[in-house]
């Protein structure tokens, strides 16, 4: 038997569930399920992949056992199991990317709200330690000779060992708190209680679940129901089943076609980003089922990246279960149907705008930035990005604008859609840019994202109005009159611009009289295909 240390984080996390700071206990049993599901789907897949592997795949199921004098409650499934390094690396770590910024906001957070940042965190097997002082698990992978049982109390360690005869599949085994506990746990040992959990958290699990020889789920999917039967609840607990996200959903998008390629479709869109949408390996979310089976997750076949955010499951009735990646990458039908997926999910966000503008308004807050990411990688759907896109700008402060509502305030003779881009609003607030646009009345764009630089440079426009930034080349402003007039200004001091133009030779390209500021004596502006100061400094970090 080895004793292992858990990882920092990971030790961290479990004092976090000892001390367990969520109030809804009760959800432990439904990421103990969601494990065994998991591992159940990923048997299945995997004896469709290796028919050599010697494993029964005819009575594929969870069993959750009680034992009230021993005080344990035990969740089994004869699913994928772990080998040894599965369990030291899967249980002893968290590989998850985020936890380093997680456990950092928790640290920063007054305990009060920390369950909101818990439950974008999603905790999963270490949830055990809520209510239990002891957990014991035992599993075994297909492809190992010998079983693990791996054990521990939630402090620094945990121990390890081989097991001869251990089944196939995962137990878990929790040694409960003592009934006297502070925390005053309901008894999990009772098959009401546990009845009553399964139901409320895992009914829709396709394997099924059961407990003293009886079947607890109706094990009915979700999207295959009639939308009238479905309750918000049940919609809330499934997606968080496939998100990890604890939270419930901000909106849930249902679709379905029949014809030549049948499919349906369960789309969510979250209240919260996920904690890995801006990291390099972050995933997305939907998970592509045949005919109710689940056959892969993180399918990029089905929704572009910049939709990452969009959690949900897709259900093609024509695939073959054995269907590839390469597959996928090539059928037509599979781009057709995700050509609509994507149509969907922005018409969902313009009626969100529409109809519930503080919901639509706290997912762009959340995952505009992604979103905006469409407007260089989907040209297609170009204009419905833009249409659901919105900008912080010189007009209003606090509130964002669309750009439709922008068009409709933009003055008598003005032709574009003006914008600013740079590192906070502050900042370009304060650039002397902006200053002859201020005084003509023109209501200009603030733009802080850093995606914000590149879109600019590929959307041609909005509504047939350019885009034009008032940093670079020459905006203009100008009446006939004054035009005239500055041309005459700009012969009178001839002399003098080419001599400063030969004094800064090296610095700039050219010296002219500007007709843009008001206040300011001068200032230094990009010609117009030049790249913009936020886009240099971007390169420069990079170390282009
Ligand atoms: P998550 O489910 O979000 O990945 P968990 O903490 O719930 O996180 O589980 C961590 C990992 O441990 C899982 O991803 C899985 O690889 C492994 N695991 C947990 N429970 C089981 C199980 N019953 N059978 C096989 N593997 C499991
Ligand atoms: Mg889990």
């Amino acid at each position: 038997m080895e004793t292992l240390e858990f990882q920092s984080e990971a030790r961290q996390l479990l004092q976090l569930m000892i001390h367990s700071i969520y109030s809804n206990k009760d959800t432990f049993l439904r990421e103990l399920v969601s494990n065994a599901s998991d591992a159940l789907d990923k048997l299945r897949l995997e004896s469709f992949r290796d028919k050599d592997m010697r494993v029964d795949v005819d009575d594929l199921h969870v069993v959750i056992e009680s034992d009230p004098a021993e005080r344990t409650l035990t969740v089994r499934d004869n699913g994928i199991g772990m080998t040894r390094e599965d369990v030291v690396r899967l249980i002893g770590t968290i590989a998850k990317s985020g936890t380093a910024e997680f456990l950092k906001q928790l640290k920063e957070q007054q305990s009060g709200s920390t369950s909101d940042l818990i439950g974008q965190f999603g905790i999963g097997f270490y949830s055990s330690f809520m209510v239990a002082d002891k957990v014991t698990l035992v599993t075994k992978y297909p492809h190992s000779e010998k079983g693990v049982r791996w054990e521990s109390s939630g402090e620094a360690t945990y121990t390890i060992d081989d097991v001869d005869d251990a089944p196939q599949g995962t137990s878990v085994t929790l040694h409960l708190k003592p009934s006297d506990d502070e925390d005053r746990l309901p008894d999990y040992t009772e098959p009401a209680k546990i009845k009553e959990i399964v139901k409320r958290y895992s009914d829709f699990i396709t394997w099924p679940v059961r407990l003293g020889g009886e079947e607890i789920n109706s094990r009915k999917a979700l999207w295959a129901r009639p939308a009238s039967e479905v309750t918000e609840e049940e919609y809330a607990e499934f997606y968080r089943h496939i998100s990890h996200d604890w939270n419930a959903p901000l909106e849930t998008i249902r679709m379905q076609a029949e014809g030549t390629f049948e499919y349906q479709a369960l789309l969510f869109l979250p209240a919260q980003a996920p904690m890995d949408l801006f990291m390099r390996d972050g995933k997305r979310g939907v998970q592509l089922y045949v005919k109710r089976v689940f056959i892969m997750e993180d399918c990029a076949e089905l929704m572009p990246e910049y939709l990452r955010f969009v959690k949900g499951v897709v259900d093609a009735a024509d695939l073959s279960l054995n269907v590839s990646r390469e597959i996928l990458q090539q059928d037509r039908q599979i781009q057709l149907m995700r050509r609509r997926l994507v149509k969907k999910v922005l018409s969902s966000i313009k009626s969100l705008q529409s109809s519930r503008p503080d919901d639509y308004a706290k997912l762009w807050g959340e995952v505009g930035a992604a979103l905006k990411e469409g407007l260089l990688s989907d040209s297609d759907n170009r204009d419905a990005i833009l249409e659901v896109c919105s900008f912080a700008s010189t007009q209003a402060e606090g509130t964002l604008t669309t750009l439709a509502e922008y068009v409709g305030r933009m003055k008598e003779g003005q032709e574009h859609i003006y914008f600013m881009t740079g590192d906070s609003r502050v900042a370009v607030e304060k650039s002397p840019h902006l200053e002859a646009l201020r005084a003509k009345g023109f209501e200009v764009l603030i733009l802080t994202d850093t995606i914000d630089e590149m879109w600019v440079d590929s959307v041609p426009a909005f509504d047939g109005r350019t885009f034009q930034s008032v940093a670079k080349g020459q905006v203009d402003l100008e009446t006939d009159e004054e035009k005239s007039a500055n041309e005459a200004k700009a012969a009178e001091y001839s002399d003098l611009l080419t001599w400063m133009k030969e004094q800064l030779e090296d610095s700039v390209k050219e010296v002219r009289l500007s007709s843009r500021l008001t206040t300011s004596p001068a200032c230094v502006v990009g010609d117009s295909f030049d790249i913009t100061p936020t886009l240099e400094k971007m390169y420069k970090a990079m170390g282009q």
